[in-house]
């Protein structure tokens, strides 16, 4: 049974009528499709490009395929079609094709310094062995590999590097090799400096970014994830660090300050910036319209340029294509503008996941 939708097609901002046969979209009319919505702001599913559905709440691996499915559906229940997920202690390969879950791309486990990083997250390698575990999670994984570039060195009492340069540079030229794109993990100066000039594909968090890096990611096509709604947290990491690492909870409250900052500066520098929430752990899914929300209120995002960011250039990046002839089924209706009010986006009215109407 096709399916018939008539609205406003944003980017495009023109009423269209588009149906959907199977998984594909097409504009040539199907006689006889059902009409599914008709009126109303009509964009590609949205993208959550950070979140974990392998780790539940309190950082634990999860440890069945129905703890995932159960998370993904929350993020497709709030119009989130296509996730990348930025490591999973727990592979899900088989959850690619299910036809009621969001598409997704994948890292294998996090890739991390020995004792330092989130007990059984990732797996801890000194730096001899980093490069031959870029090359294993490759595989393990589909499109992606997650590096941890920095964290907690309880030795030094702040965050520190994983590794050192030579060794970040060789991971993430292993990535390439192998195929895919490789995702680091900084929030501190030294590491996303290490990061950006090893040439690695996306920056997410980049709490640490300095101007002159942030030209360096724009020249480069370097993406960044913010996940502001991550960055939010780190009082309460502080406060439960400063007894012990009080140099460590400073520099956490300071990163979280100027954070907005940053962000504001990567996209007025043009940066390739997407929404990803890192939920999964310590965020719970389905908030990619609050983060949307904290990229147009904080960090001075256009609306168009966060729908962007969510939607098809996210979709873009990550290999799904959107409401073009022969893209994919995956839409997201709302009953408003939302480039006039963003807020709309907390509240889709039809939402389709590979042709199936889902809501
Ligand atoms: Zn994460």
């Amino acid at each position: 049974m096709a399916l018939h939708v008539r609205g406003v097609l944003l980017p495009d901002d023109e009423v269209r009528d588009l149906w959907l046969v199977g998984d594909r979209i097409t504009f040539e009319p199907v006689p006889g499709a059902e009409t599914i919505a008709d009126g109303g702001f009509v964009l590609p599913g949205l993208v959550d490009a950070h979140c974990h559905i392998g780790i539940a709440r309190g950082a634990t691996p999860i440890t069945s395929l129905d703890q995932a499915r159960a998370l993904a559906r929350i993020d497709r229940d709030a119009g989130v079609l296509a996730i990348r997920d930025a490591g999973s202690p727990f592979p899900y390969p088989e959850l690619e094709d299910e036809p009621d879950l969001p598409r997704m791309v994948r890292a294998g486990r996090h890739i991390a310094p020995p004792r330092r990083y989130l007990r059984d997250i990732g797996v801890e390698v000194e730096a001899a062995q980093v490069a031959a575990t870029v090359a294993e999670q490759a595989a393990a994984g589909s499109g992606w590999v997650k590096l941890v570039g920095d964290w907690i060195d309880r030795g030094v009492g702040d965050l520190a590097p994983a590794w050192d340069a030579d060794t970040m540079a060789a991971a993430v030229a292993a990535a390439h090799a192998a195929g895919v794109r490789a995702a680091v993990h900084t929030f501190s100066e030294s590491a996303v400096e290490i990061m950006v000039r090893a040439g690695v594909d996306s920056v997410e968090h980049g709490t640490g970014l300095s101007l002159d890096l942030i030209d360096l990611m724009a020249r480069q096509g370097t993406a960044l994830i913010p996940t502001m709604i991550n960055i939010q947290t780190f009082g309460h990491i502080a406060d439960q660090a400063r007894p012990k690492f009080p140099g460590y909870a400073d520099h956490m409250i300071a990163l979280r300050d100027r954070f907005p900052e940053v962000v504001r500066s990567a996209y007025e520098a043009g940066v390739p910036i997407f929404v990803g929430t890192d939920a999964g752990g310590g965020i719970d899914h389905g908030l990619a319209a609050e983060e949307m929300l904290l990229l147009h209120e904080q960090a001075g995002m256009s609306t168009e340029d966060v729908l962007a960011a969510a939607t098809w250039r996210a979709r873009e990046w990550l290999g799904f294509p959107g409401l073009v002839d022969g893209g994919l089924a995956d839409l997201v209706v709302y009953s408003d503008d939302p480039r006039r009010d963003l807020r709309v986006v907390r509240e889709p009215t039809r939402i389709v996941l590979r042709g199936r109407v889902i809501r």
